[in-house]
């Protein structure tokens, strides 16, 4: 994801599902905002994403989920300390993200590349799906404490808001288009 995509997920309140406005529910580290009965449809616990047989064995299942990064949950950002991305049957995934995930696994292995290539693979994702949860972490969290202060005052002028945005991005260290950008999330 790059800073244009962060900025649009703030700004906008478009519904990638179904494209309705005001869409409120956003996954800052899954990079997607949707409607409240959309974004239940598609962001979901792992086990209660159905996959199809071939896709639907352990093995497969836990290098899958490690592959793509986790929706932040709200009782995490009540910590203090910075949590690190879990991987683990009881989040919340992005099912097509999770799908293709293991489709492009499966693929690999089924076409017999060489394990030094998954593994490699495997590694580019975790760390992309790492760097997803970090940056999601911080996002939803300096959002929170945007919406508190926002609540005291009147509401930041747009222009005002977006240059905080922006300066917040290049904290984070965007701008420089660093993200590893062999897999940027899917779209639904
Ligand atoms: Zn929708």
């Amino acid at each position: 994801m790059n800073e244009p995509h962060y900025v649009a997920l703030i700004f906008d309140r478009i519904c990638l599902a179904c494209g309705i406005g005001r869409a409120a529910n956003v996954s800052y580290s899954l990079g997607v905002r949707f409607y409240s009965a959309c974004y239940k449809r598609n962001v979901r616990l792992e086990r209660n994403i159905p996959l199809l047989p071939q896709f639907n064995f352990e093995p497969l299942r836990y290098v899958g989920y490690k592959m793509i990064p986790c929706a932040v949950l709200e009782g995490d950002l009540n910590s203090d300390v910075k949590p690190q991305r879990q991987n683990n049957k009881r989040n919340f995934y992005s099912e097509s993200e999770y799908r293709l995930a293991l489709a492009r696994l499966k693929l690999m292995l089924d076409s017999g590349a060489p394990l030094d290539d998954i593994t490699q693979f495997v590694s580019v994702r975790e760390r992309y799906a790492d760097e997803m949860y970090q940056t999601g972490y911080a996002l939803a969290k300096w959002s929170r404490s945007l919406d508190s202060s926002k609540a005291e005052k009147n509401e930041a002028p747009r222009e005002k808001r977006r240059t905080d945005i922006e300066a917040q991005l290049r904290e984070l260290g965007y701008l420089k288009e660093d993200f590893p950008d062999a897999d940027h999330p899917e779209r639904l």
